[in-house]
């Protein structure tokens, strides 16, 4: 999508060859036009395939999520990385590696809001290893639900991510995809590389 592509390469910075930092617009402040903008994108390709729910994590997948959500006309459940004593029982949990922090954290979900008739769209802001949408796809499934399949704004084509949900069946749509970063350089996987 030659809109991400153009914010990314404007406004996103590679803090190493890992990790972009997109601030500006996604993870700490939010352009709500054009995430609305990403999450019709991303609404329009499942369009048709009977989505129920849709699923995402805090807190960056939420701003992505709510407007796929908004456009699909269903329900976004948000999955929490954080204990609560609010959401104490009921629960369907696993654990899952962070990739930014590289910690564990139980991921969890209330066993109220999917359920088996559900078909859950998995909406997320990064695809990396798919540590985090495969612990997502273990909740979903804890809960005798299907998943439609995942979506990410961003993938980062050079991480095993896509591979690992492929290999369980399921369909992976991201916006754009990221082959390589350095400090000074994002190449797209599309893209030829001018050197
Ligand atoms: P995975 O679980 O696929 O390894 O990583 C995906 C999760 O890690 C996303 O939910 C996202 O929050 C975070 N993440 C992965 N790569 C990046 C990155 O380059 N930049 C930022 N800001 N977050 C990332």
């Amino acid at each position: 999508m030659q809109l991400l592509k153009d914010k990314i390469l404007s406004e996103g910075t590679a803090v190493n060859e890992d990790i972009l930092k997109v601030d500006s617009f996604l993870n700490h402040q939010v352009d709500p036009k054009f995430m609305e903008v990403l999450g019709d994108e991303i609404a329009r390709h499942f369009e048709g395939s009977g989505i129920t729910r849709v699923v995402t994590v805090e807190s960056s997948g939420i701003s992505p999520a709510i407007f796929t959500a908004k456009a699909l006309g269903v329900p976004m459940v948000i999955m929490k990385k954080q204990p609560s004593k609010v959401l104490n029982d009921h629960l369907y949990q696993t654990m899952v590696t962070s990739f930014t922090k590289g910690t564990n954290y139980e991921l969890t979900m209330s066993q109220k809001y999917v359920g088996e008739s559900d078909h859950v769209l998995v909406v997320d802001d990064f695809l990396a290893n798919g540590e985090t949408a495969a612990g997502v796809i273990r909740l979903i499934r804890m809960a005798h639900a299907t998943v439609a399949g995942v979506a990410v704004l961003i993938e980062k084509a050079f991480r095993p991510g896509r591979e690992k949900i492929e290999r369980a069946g399921i369909e992976v749509f991201s916006l754009v995809k990221i082959s390589s970063m350095s400090k000074d350089r994002i190449l797209f996987a599309d893209e030829e590389d001018p050197e």
